[in-house]
């Protein structure tokens, strides 16, 4: 399996190169040279694995075989909350909540991270080669790759999140771990802010080879592979490939949603996907009126999804218009220069016959978070809201086919919002009990490429010397 750039000017890599390099050198996205398809008897075949079990098979089609993946799945996940590691609850008749948060830093991330982790591990150790991780967070990609980094003796890691715009918890959960090799700066800023910082780095190629930068946040295409795995599991479960599922995705950087469409791809009979938005609702313009338009970010209770610029977009901007790397790339330079992308009318049509976007915004959060518990018996953190709503909202009309939300964060990393919404305070497990008694290490920087560069150099010589 090769990998070619959505720019098309970078070379053809394999599925370990493109690991280690993140982002094409030309700015592009990694994507399959052509995407596996299953039959449905193969399909079939999957059905009642264990999880760690049908994640390795995917990621071995997507040319990751090479590596030992049965071991290296069942680690990634030994540690999960729950046996059964993304475990399906049952909402109301038709709706479902595909449980993604049971990892060590509570948040769906967990799941490709943990896994990513033991891959850089296993390549670098291989190579004899270390690299630098640099990433921007907008709360739950931070603490999920330096969870999944922390210690490794091949990578150092340093962590870029908008100062004063993460929660408390996802903050300390970042900023609490003190392994030598992770550093973590406040950026003056807001998330795109620190996103457009990691991509100017990379864009420095002599600061990029010099550091032997790497990349984990959603831009990897690893991480897109690691998260098809639980959509095929979820459908699977439902009854596919012999009946049609929908999914309902509360989507910021469009990595998660991205990773349902590729399950579909693959030949899984996904009906719909359903893209929640909160108020920063770029997509659901998108989809409703062929408006891709930024608009400047404004924080939510769904930090997570506080986004404008989804940069996985442009993977699914790639499929619409036939894999045209020249059109991409023009497309997304506008989209740079202009703040507004052109999609052709034909693209977004074929876009708009799958998906379906919905904005919810704050309070409307609050509402369906109090709607869940009084009704459920359900906590939802405010991700997770914003897709039950949306799947609410937008179902299926054929009530046969089952809408599967992806519960993307633990109630108990946002509790202020839910007890603002339920009067319960959700506990954190047991395992993250003294979070607010951990001792923290951060540095805050403004928002300028050269003092981050700076940073981000002190910190890998240091740990190379
Ligand atoms: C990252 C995140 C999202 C958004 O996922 P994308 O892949 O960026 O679309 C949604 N909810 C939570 C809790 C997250 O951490």
């Amino acid at each position: 399996m090769r990998y070619v750039s959505t720019r098309g000017q970078a070379a053809p890599r394999d599925f370990e190169a493109v690991l280690l390099a993140g982002l094409a050198e030309d700015g592009g996205l990694f994507v399959p040279e052509s995407w596996p398809e299953l039959s449905p008897a193969e399909w079939r075949a999957m059905r009642g694995l264990p999880y760690p079990e049908i994640a390795a098979r995917i990621l071995a089609l997507f040319g990751a075989g090479g590596m030992p993946l049965e071991a290296m799945c069942r680690d990634a996940y030994a540690g999960f909350g729950h046996p059964a590691v993304v475990p399906l609850v049952q909402l109301d008749h038709r709706s479902f909540a595909l449980e993604l948060f049971h990892g060590p830093t509570l948040a769906f991330k967990d799941m490709a991270l943990q896994l990513l982790g033991r891959m850089f591990d296993h390549v670098l150790d291989k190579r004899g080669e270390r690299v630098t991780i640099v990433g921007a967070t907008s709360g739950d990609t931070g603490s999920a790759a330096i969870e999944a980094c922390r210690d490794r003796s091949a990578v150092d890691i340093v962590i870029l999140h908008p100062e004063g715009r993460t929660s408390e918890v996802q903050r300390r959960q970042m900023t609490t771990v003190l392994a030598p090799n992770v550093a973590n700066v406040a950026v003056q800023g807001d998330f795109d802010a620190c996103q457009d910082l990691v991509k100017a780095m990379f864009n420095d190629v002599p600061f990029r080879t010099e550091m032997r930068l790497s990349a984990v946040n959603s831009i990897n295409w690893a991480r897109i592979a690691a998260q098809i795995p639980y959509y095929a599991a979820a459908a699977l479960a439902l009854g596919a490939p012999d009946r049609e599922v929908a999914f309902s995705v509360p989507t910021g950087n469009f990595g998660n949603v991205l990773a349902a469409w590729a399950a579909r791809r693959m030949g899984l009979p996904i009906s719909h996907l359903i893209v929640g938005s909160n108020r920063n609702d770029i997509l659901a313009r998108f989809l409703a009126s062929n408006d891709m338009s930024a608009r400047p970010v404004e924080p939510s209770l769904s930090p997570s999804m506080d986004i404008q610029v989804s940069s996985n977009f442009e993977r699914l901007l790639f499929e619409l218009m036939d894999r045209d790397a020249d059109a991409t790339a023009g497309a997304m330079t506008r989209f740079r220069t202009e703040g507004r992308m052109p999609v052709p009318d034909a693209a977004w049509r074929d876009a708009t016959a799958l998906f379906q976007g919905f904005t919810l915004d704050d309070d409307g959060t609050l509402a369906e978070i109090r709607r869940l518990w009084q009704g459920q018996q359900y906590l939802a953190d405010p991700h997770t809201a914003v897709g039950t709503a949306a799947a609410r909202a937008l179902a299926p009309a054929d009530p046969g086919i089952p809408v599967v939300v992806a519960a993307t964060a633990h109630p108990a990393k946002f509790p202020d919002a839910v007890e603002r919404a339920t009067g319960v305070r959700p506990p954190l497990p047991s395992r993250l009990a003294d979070l607010y008694d951990r001792k923290e290490r951060f540095g805050v920087l403004p928002n300028d490429l050269a003092a981050v560069e700076a940073a981000v150099r002190a910190h890998a010589r240091r740990n190379a010397a």
